[in-house]
């Protein structure tokens, strides 16, 4: 994974929701990213699209990113566990939705493991987070907001959960949304953010401006 360390301008965040589909969470946080014209990105768990496929077929009709998290959200495997584990994925992915995908997200966000690696192996961009809700904690709608309203940066990407259970952040994601819409801010899938970032970078200096007043992170594929 690169970092890359430059100024990105464009007021573009991107949610992502690990460890779903839920049917008790997911369809509010759809309603919600609805209502706000928003795109976000999906890291489902294969036991969960295998269990809920029309949740994942939602995601992907309403223009989502569907990216996979492992089948059963292991820290660790063995090789051949991991392939066990991304094609399962894949394929339970691909059947819902139509399309395999092409992102992976590493359970507890383990790098090195032998998940993200094998998964690198196999073409997928292996895709982490800037920003936590910290929305695993036993903390108010409220305050899952404000960990993300208070401090994005253009181009973060912003970790949350639509797991089972997870209803603290299905009412903390219309929050997220009102707040930053009225600033200004829009919501774009992970791809969509990476495409905007290398179409920005890929502009001349004297268009893009030389500020670098800031450095910001953001996980890249390879
Ligand atoms: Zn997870």
């Amino acid at each position: 994974m690169a970092h890359r360390l430059r100024y990105f301008p464009v007021k573009l965040l991107a949610l992502t929701f690990d460890d779903g589909p839920d049917p008790r969470i997911t369809p509010t946080i759809l309603k919600a990213l609805q209502a706000f014209h928003a795109h976000a990105t999906f890291f489902v768990l294969g036991r969960n699209a295998r269990r809920f496929p029309n949740l994942v077929r939602a995601e992907a009709e309403a223009g989502h990113c569907v990216g996979s998290h492992s089948y059963s959200h292991p820290a660790y495997t063995n090789s051949r566990q991991a392939i066990q584990e991304l094609d399962a994925t894949q394929r339970a992915i691909a059947d819902a939705a139509g399309a395999p995908p092409t992102l992976f997200r590493p359970p507890y966000g383990i790098t090195r493991g032998q998940l993200a690696v094998t998964a690198r192996r196999k073409g997928y961009a292996v895709i982490t987070w800037t920003i936590s809700s910290a929305d695993t904690r036993p903390i108010s709608p409220e305050q899952i907001a404000k960990n993300v309203i208070y401090t994005p940066n253009p181009g973060d990407i912003v970790l949350m959960h639509d797991g089972a259970g997870h209803r603290a952040t299905a009412a903390a994601v219309p929050l997220i949304l009102k707040a930053l819409s009225a600033r200004g801010w829009r919501f774009v899938t992970v791809p969509e953010l990476l495409q905007a970032w290398a179409e920005w970078e890929a502009q001349p200096r004297n268009v893009r401006g030389s500020s670098s007043t800031r450095n910001r992170t953001i996980a890249h594929p390879r």
